[in-house]
């Protein structure tokens, strides 16, 4: 009878073990955390990688008042020729290579410049390019509407998101671009002219993923769309299935209208493992929209995976777990896009989390993946994270990096901020630039600037006649930051 006891409680005692190492492993990663915020001293300017510190002329706020942005704009240009000042423009400043900012030169900060209005006959939102995301999904969804195209956060500027072309989960559907109707420009000159597929349609190429180059972008014409109930399907798949069950489950669906897929980056089955997640049109009341909620344990589940084995696996098998309860769970479209960066915020002061894309045609994603395997595995940056996104072909921007239809691969590292981990991420860098071009894809531009121009000029072959067009239309380049110091 006695043995039988010390079974049962040694039975118990190794389950409740079992279960407090998660916990104790998540309690560890919290009780590690510095909570002080990051600060940029007065005079400086940073972006998202937190290793751009500049110091700056001045900082401008630009006022909501849309007559009041024209003529302080207008002196603010007349100011810097006078001064050889140049104008760098900023949005939520999540680009990672200074390409909100130039040493010593203006910022606009252009947040402030944010109002909207919904014209309810042709849905078409006109918006203030300091706006972001979130702003707009809170506003469209009181209209039962929902914004085309977006990031995977709703954390950025409508002005900043152009600038890059970003691309989002939205299903098979080419980057930003496709959803802007027009904008209007303030040039170097002052003057202000709308862009759009009809009127001066070489800027408005131009500046969709120009990075501020051309002009302050003021007011966006976006297409919006019907918000939507969505419910949940997830497939567990081996990666070389991924793109037959893309096409089998998510392109010939056409209920199915967010979509992502994972690697799993556990040095256990490293990029042996894969996720489908997507999302499906569902006839049902649509769930409320509520204040975006903090996902702390979320956080620190995914915090938990910096440098650590155990927490990859841990996080892997939760998500994968989790998917699996979650699975047919019903949401509302502007819930889903309403995520904000804060859910993966890194609260330690050492280091800094840094992302990479690539773009890859379909015929090659598997190479790619075969690729990169090694590099990734023997690189001494810790991986945190791999999505996958099917990007259609952009038939709007200049600098274009999806000439064709293909899967972006969005890659997150986590990297100590000392000139030995910098100088490792260059060379991996360089050697997965290698990789997306010799696997005929492209690399995405609005990250760190580690690749040299020979590199990206293979990657952009227009990139000569861009920069030649910049100062076509900007002659004493006013308008600059790092990225063009870097790549003109
Ligand atoms: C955590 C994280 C996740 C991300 N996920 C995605 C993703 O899913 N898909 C994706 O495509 N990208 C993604 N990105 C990249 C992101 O989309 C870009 O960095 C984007 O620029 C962010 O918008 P922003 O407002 O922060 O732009 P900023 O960094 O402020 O600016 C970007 C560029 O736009 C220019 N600019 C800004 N406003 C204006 C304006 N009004 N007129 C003219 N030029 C302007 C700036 O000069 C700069 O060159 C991600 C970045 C982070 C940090």
């Amino acid at each position: 009878m006695k043995k039988k006891y010390i079974r049962i409680i040694g039975f118990l005692a190794i389950i409740i073990l079992f279960l407090s190492i998660p916990i104790i492993h998540i309690l560890k990663t919290k009780w590690n955390e510095d909570d002080t915020i990051y600060s940029i001293p007065k005079g400086y300017s940073n972006d998202a990688s937190q290793l751009n510190l500049t110091k700056v002329d001045t900082i401008i706020q630009v006022p909501k008042d849309k007559i009041k942005i024209e003529s302080q704009l207008r002196d603010i240009l007349k100011y810097a020729k006078e001064n050889d000042l140049k104008i760098s423009i900023a949005g939520a400043k999540h680009s990672m290579g200074g390409h909100t900012i130039y040493p010593n030169g203006i910022v606009l900060n252009m947040l402030p410049y944010k109002q909207m209005k919904l014209d309810t006959n042709t849905n078409i939102l006109t918006i203030g390019s300091g706006a972001l995301w979130e702003d707009a999904i809170k506003y469209l969804d009181k209209y039962g509407k929902s914004v085309a195209i977006l990031q995977a956060f709703s954390s950025f500027s409508v002005g900043g998101s152009i600038s890059v072309n970003g691309h989002g989960w939205q299903k098979d559907l080419p980057p930003i671009s496709s959803s802007v109707l027009s904008f209007t420009l303030m040039k170097e000159n002052g003057e202000i002219v709308t862009c759009s597929r009809e009127e001066n349609q070489e800027l408005f190429k131009l500046v969709i993923g120009g990075y501020g180059l051309f002009g302050v972008i003021l007011d966006v014409n976006l297409k919006v769309v019907d918000n939507l109930a969505l419910q949940y399907k997830y497939i567990k798949l081996s990666p070389e299935n991924y793109v037959g069950y893309y096409k089998k489950y998510v392109s010939n669906n056409p209920n199915v209208n967010l979509v992502f897929g994972r690697l799993r980056i556990s040095d256990k089955h490293f990029l042996e493992e894969a996720t489908l997640n997507f999302f499906e049109k569902v006839e049902t009341k649509i769930p409320t929209l509520q204040n975006v909620k903090s996902k702390e344990t979320q956080r620190l589940v995914f915090r938990g995976s910096v440098n650590s084995e155990y927490g990859k696996r841990l996080r892997w098998d939760l998500e994968t777990g989790m998917s699996s309860v979650s699975k047919n769970e019903i949401f509302s479209r502007n819930e889903l896009l309403n995520d904000h960066v804060s859910l993966i915020e890194n609260k330690d002061k050492s280091s800094t989390d840094l992302l990479q894309e690539y773009f890859i045609p379909e015929r090659n994603f598997n190479h790619f993946i075969h690729d990169i395997k090694p590099v990734l595995k023997n690189c001494k940056i810790d991986l945190l994270n791999i999505t996958i996104r099917g990007v259609r072909k952009d038939q709007d921007s200049f600098l274009n990096y999806a000439k064709e239809d293909v899967f972006g691969f969005v890659l997150l590292f986590n990297q100590k901020k000392t000139t030995e981990q910098e100088a490792e991420m260059k060379h991996l860098t360089t050697q997965l630039v290698d990789i997306a071009l010799k696997n005929e894809g492209t690399f995405y531009l609005p990250y760190r600037l580690h690749i040299d121009k020979k590199r990206m000029r293979k990657a952009y072959p227009d990139a000569n006649i861009f920069f030649q067009l910049k100062r076509k239309y900007d002659p004493n380049e006013i308008f600059n930051n790092k990225f063009y110091l870097h790549y003109k």
